[in-house]
């Protein structure tokens, strides 16, 4: 059976924040009884708590992912077929465009990596444009629920405890 994350993904400006953000994160669920307090050893995942909603029972690996290091959340088989630039919109097949070369850059610490438009040839922050066809997130921090689909409004509740800028990001493996 595939598996699909749903992440939550927040860009601090340092890891050190990100792991300040990430236990602050985890203490509000752990209150809330959407996770228990303890990470499940078998699974590496705090399992869905007492007043969890929005899990199948019958699924084995279920439960929260936490991430707290520079890491690339792509869309898992999805793919990645093409992106639309920041400044026209214009989009470019993947392809067309040197788009892992600045995902690299980002990834060995260059946070203002930028990537160049073949239609207007602007350069956009790699954070600014959007990957298709499932978007795609450059963070420190990532909350990962796994095989399970909060409702909307859990997910409006996890924004305003993460603040604005936070990305979402579909995986399927
Ligand atoms: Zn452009």
């Amino acid at each position: 059976m595939s598996d699909s994350i749903h992440w939550f993904v927040v860009t601090c400006p340092s890891d050190e924040q990100a792991h300040v953000l990430g236990r602050s994160l985890l203490d509000w669920m752990i209150e809330r009884k959407i996770v228990a307090a303890q990470l499940c050893p078998r699974s590496g995942l705090y399992l869905p708590g007492d007043d969890a909603q929005g899990f199948d029972h019958g699924i084995d690996y279920c439960g929260v992912q936490l991430v707290q290091e520079r890491t690339v959340f792509h869309a898992g088989d999805c793919g990645l077929e093409g992106l639309a630039c920041p400044s026209c919109r214009q989009v470019s097949a993947a392809d067309e465009i040197v788009w892992d070369e600045a995902v690299d850059k980002w990834f060995a610490g260059q946070d203002d990596a930028t990537l160049n438009c073949p239609v207007c040839l602007q350069a956009g922050r790699l954070h600014d444009w959007q990957f298709l066809p499932m978007p795609w997130a450059f963070g420190n921090l990532g909350v990962g629920f796994c095989n399970w689909w909060p409702d909307e409004v859990m997910i409006q509740s996890l924004l305003a405890e993460l603040g604005p800028d936070t990305r979402q990001v579909r995986q399927h493996m």
